[in-house]
């Protein structure tokens, strides 16, 4: 039996990604050879890292300013590299904290340079986003975090700032058309919404870079990244190629506006649903904040949610436990999670209320 995946990271990919890949493992373009047995530099590959990067110019619409990278590491790993690429100790990096993945970015920048928390949702657990606060001009970036994958909530704008834009979009790049124009530098593990783990895309305007007065290790140099066409040494290519099929898969649904009108009618009926069972079931995160990719909730005792997650796995449905830091519960609704699986879902809070009323 198909599970309903609500997992949130790694999480579900299309069915015809899974199957492309199955295929290119043992046979990839019917060379006779594995896509895990060829080199990094043959015409081959490359050919799978340039119709990856072309398929992210042409999705974020993106100027001939910026170029396309993609990185070991996971996204942990450019909480590191942005601000050792970006900050040091002459300069101040603003930094929004909204969220647990926000605050390790928090963390690790301030081994780099100076940080400046210009705006907090601690106050009330992160359960909302706090949207209005000033940025210092002289700040040297802006970091945030759009979708906050463990609490729940989600940027809708992009914040008013002259401030050069870097943005942890791992939780929800490709889920909707945003002005990407906009950021000095974009990042994202591939594992929630663009492919399986092993791959970061980093997105970068080339006039940030080259700013700072640090030595900076070769491998950890974005610059050096961008002469060597991503290929500085040996990248992941077999993730690289499941981003390469899952990018295909969203320009052949529609693109980026398709992707958007698909999470909110996921969403919509999802939240509509939970706020109808408020009276077993409690949304966490103020309205106007919620995401469209992880939506998290709780409910009323320790002892019906244990049932509730029985439920879950007694009907094939995953994922549904909250992030082990918070608790609770999430249901995660990533681009190739079908309309079915929501309503599946729903129904099942539906009969659980019913029977728990
Ligand atoms: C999952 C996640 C990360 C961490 O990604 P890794 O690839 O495990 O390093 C960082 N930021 C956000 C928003 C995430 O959802």
């Amino acid at each position: 039996m198909k599970m309903h995946n609500f997992n949130s990271g790694p999480s579900i990919l299309p069915a015809e990604v899974l199957e492309q890949s199955a295929a290119a493992i043992h046979n990839f373009n019917n060379l006779g050879l594995s896509i895990l047995e060829i080199g990094h530099r043959t015409p081959w590959f490359e050919e799978v890292l340039h119709e990856a990067q072309n398929s992210v110019k042409e999705l974020m619409g993106l100027s001939d300013d910026y170029e396309v990278l993609f990185l070991h590491g996971g996204a942990t790993t450019q909480f590191m590299q942005v601000p050792m690429n970006l900050l040091d100790e002459t300069k101040t990096a603003a930094y929004c904290d909204n969220g647990i993945w926000g605050n390790k970015a928090i963390k690790e920048a301030k081994l780099f340079g100076n940080v400046n928390i210009v705006s907090s949702s601690k106050d009330k657990n992160h359960s909302y986003i706090n949207k209005n606060f000033p940025i210092p001009e002289d700040s040297a970036y802006l970091h945030y975090t759009t979708n906050n994958t463990v609490e729940g909530t989600q940027w809708h704008s992009i914040p008013h700032t002259d401030v050069p834009l870097v943005a942890d979009m791992s939780s929800d790049i490709f889920c909707r058309p945003m002005e990407f124009n906009k950021f000095s530098l974009i990042y994202a593990g591939a594992q929630k919404n663009m492919g399986a783990a092993g791959v970061n895309l980093v997105v970068v305007k080339r006039d940030i870079l080259g700013k700072i007065n640090r030595p900076i290790p070769s491998i950890m140099d974005y610059r050096n990244h961008i002469e060597a066409g991503s290929l500085l040494n040996t990248p992941p290519v077999f993730a690289i190629y499941i981003a390469m099929l899952t990018l295909r898969w969203i320009k052949k649904e529609g693109g980026l506006s398709e992707m958007e009108r698909r999470a909110h009618e996921r969403a919509d009926l999802f939240y509509k649903t939970l706020d109808n069972l408020s009276y077993i079931f409690t949304p966490i995160v103020a309205a106007e904040d919620r995401s469209l990719m992880n939506a998290t909730f709780s409910i009323k005792n320790e002892e019906l949610e244990k049932e509730f997650l029985g439920e879950c796995k007694a009907n094939g449905m995953v994922g549904v436990k909250g992030h082990r830091s918070v608790g609770g519960l999430r249901v995660s609704m990533y681009n190739a999670l079908p309309l079915s699986s929501v309503k599946a879902m729903c129904e099942l809070m539906e009969n659980f209320a019913k029977k728990k009323a």
